[in-house]
C-alpha cells in the first residue's frame, strides 16, 4: 500500500488527506496544534474551489452548509457605486461557508485509513533521491512515499526546500468576525448585508451564512463580516481594535456601522496579511520513490482581496488526487509542478493588482484609484472569475 505523510491539519492538509485515503493510501496526517481548530470565521468558495471539492467527493458535504453568495456590487464610503451589483448565473454564483462547518466535513471525509497525529511539529525535511522522503519533530522521522507540505504560510518545509520563496508582509491587516442570528441587527431593506465597499485603504465586506431563523444543516449561521486596513495589526485589546474600526469606518453606507456594533470582541479576529515573494521555484521535489510536494499556503499564501486562497488549496488537492490516480508517482510529482505552479502565479499576479487598486492612500492615489476601480474592476473581476470558471481538474 502506497504512504503519505501530510504536514499541516488546515484545510489545504484535511483536504489532501482524505482524498488520498479514499483512493486507497495509508496516510499520516502530522498537525503542531493540539487540536485542529479552525478560526470562528467564515471564508468565501468561489466555483473553481467548489468544483475542486467536488472532485474531491466532499460536494454533499459542502451542499449542506454552503449559502449562495449573489453579487452585491461595490460602493464607496459615500454610498455611491463603484461597480453596481450584477445577476450572476447560479453555475458562477459563490458560496459562503463558516469555516468550522467545512473543517467538520472535511474531517468527517478522513475516513479509517487517516492517522491524526497531533501536537507534532515538523521541523526538518530530507528529500534525496535514492532516500524515501521523510520529516522530522527532533523526536521521530516519518517516513512516506509521499510527503505533502500542508504546513501554511510559515511552512518550515517550504523554508528548506525552497529558501528562495520568502514571507513578507503586505501591508495590510484583516479584522473578521461572525455576528450570530440571535445577536445579529434587523437590517432594512435598503441596506441588505452583501457587497463590498471599498475606501482610501479600506475596505468592508459582508456576507449573510443561512437565513435568520431558517433551521438548516448548520447550527453556526449568522452575517460574516470582513475588513481589511492598510497598516500593522494592533497591538491593543480586542475591545479597542472594535472601537478603532468603528472610528474608521464611521460615516460609511450600512451596515458596516451597524454590523460592527453587534460584534462581540471576543468573536473578533485579527490578522496580519502576508504573502510569498517570490512564489517557491518548484512545488514537486521528487525522492526515492515519490516526493515532496508544496500544498496551499504553504505553496501560494497571497492577500485574501480575491478570496482564492482556500480555493487554490482545494484545487491543489483535487490536482494532486487525481495525477496519483492515473499516473506512476514520481510522474505525477513533476506533473503537480507543471499543472500548479503556472495556476498559482495566474491568481497571485491578479491579485497583486487589486492590491495596488485596494490600498491606494492619499487623494491622488484615491482619485486614480477610483477610475482605476471603475474602468478595470470589470475586467479583473471578470477575469478572475473567467480563471475561476476555467479551471477543471486534470481527468
Ligand atoms: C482575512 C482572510 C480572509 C480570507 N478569506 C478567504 C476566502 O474568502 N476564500 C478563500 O478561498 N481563501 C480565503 N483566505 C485564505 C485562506 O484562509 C487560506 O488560503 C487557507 O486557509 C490556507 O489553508 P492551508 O491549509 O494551506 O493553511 P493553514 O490554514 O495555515 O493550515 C496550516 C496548518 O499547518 C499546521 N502547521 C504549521 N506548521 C506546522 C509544522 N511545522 N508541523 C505541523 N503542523 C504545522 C498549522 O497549525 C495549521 O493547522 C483568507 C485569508 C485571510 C487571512
Amino acid at each position: 500500500m502506497r504512504t503519505a505523510v501530510v504536514v499541516g491539519a488546515g484545510i489545504g492538509g484535511l483536504a489532501v488527506a482524505g482524498a488520498l485515503a479514499r483512493s486507497g493510501w495509508q496516510v499520516t496526517l502530522l498537525e503542531r496544534a493540539d487540536r485542529v481548530r479552525p478560526d470562528p470565521t467564515a471564508v468565501v468558495l468561489w466555483p473553481n474551489g467548489v468544483r475542486a471539492l467536488r472532485a474531491l467527493d466532499l460536494g454533499a458535504g459542502l451542499d449542506a452548509i454552503a449559502t449562495p453568495l449573489p453579487d452585491g456590487g461595490v460602493r464607496r464610503p459615500d454610498g455611491q457605486w463603484l461597480v453596481q451589483p450584477r445577476p450572476t448565473p447560479a453555475d458562477r454564483m459563490p458560496v459562503v461557508v463558516h469555516r468550522e462547518d467545512l473543517h467538520d466535513a472535511l474531517i468527517a471525509g478522513l475516513g479509517e485509513r487517516v492517522e491524526l497525529r497531533t501536537g507534532v511539529c515538523v521541523r526538518t525535511v530530507r528529500a534525496e533521491p535514492g532516500q524515501r522522503p521523510s520529516v522530522g519533530d527532533g523526536r521521530q522521522r516519518f517516513e512516506a512515499d509521499l510527503i505533502v507540505a500542508a504546513d501554511g504560510t510559515d511552512s518550515e518545509i517550504r523554508r528548506q526546500l525552497a529558501p528562495e520563496s520568502r514571507v513578507v508582509s503586505s501591508g495590510c491587516a484583516a479584522w473578521r468576525a461572525v455576528i450570530p442570528w440571535y445577536r445579529a441587527p434587523r437590517l432594512p431593506a435598503e441596506a441588505p448585508v452583501g457587497g463590498e465597499t471599498l475606501g482610501a485603504g479600506y475596505r468592508f465586506v459582508s456576507a449573510s451564512l443561512g437565513e435568520r431563523g431558517s433551521s438548516g444543516a448548520s447550527s453556526r449561521g449568522g452575517i460574516y463580516w470582513v475588513a481589511t486596513a492598510a497598516g500593522a495589526p494592533r497591538p491593543e485589546p480586542p475591545q479597542t481594535q472594535l472601537t478603532l474600526l468603528r472610528r474608521w469606518y464611521a460615516g460609511w453606507p450600512a451596515p458596516v456601522g451597524e454590523l460592527l456594533d453587534a460584534t462581540d470582541p471576543a468573536d473578533l479576529v485579527q490578522q496580519e496579511i502576508r504573502e510569498l515573494r517570490p512564489l517557491p521555484r518548484s512545488y514537486g521535489f521528487p525522492a526515492g520513490p515519490g516526493g515532496v510536494v508544496l500544498l496551499g499556503d504553504a505553496a501560494h499564501a497571497m492577500p485574501p482581496h480575491l478570496g482564492q486562497g482556500a480555493c487554490l488549496a482545494f484545487e491543489d488537492a483535487a490536482t494532486l488526487a487525481s495525477l496519483l490516480r492515473e499516473s506512476r508517482l514520481p510522474d505525477a510529482v513533476a506533473a503537480y509542478d507543471r499543472l500548479r505552479r503556472p495556476r498559482a502565479a495566474t491568481v497571485v499576479r491578479q491579485t497583486r493588482r487589486m492590491s495596488a487598486v485596494l490600498q491606494a492612500r492619499g487623494r491622488l492615489a484615491l482619485r486614480a484609484r477610483d477610475a482605476a476601480l471603475g474602468a478595470i474592476s470589470p475586467r479583473l473581476l471578470s477575469g478572475a472569475a473567467a480563471s475561476a470558471a476555467q479551471w477543471r481538474p486534470p481527468s
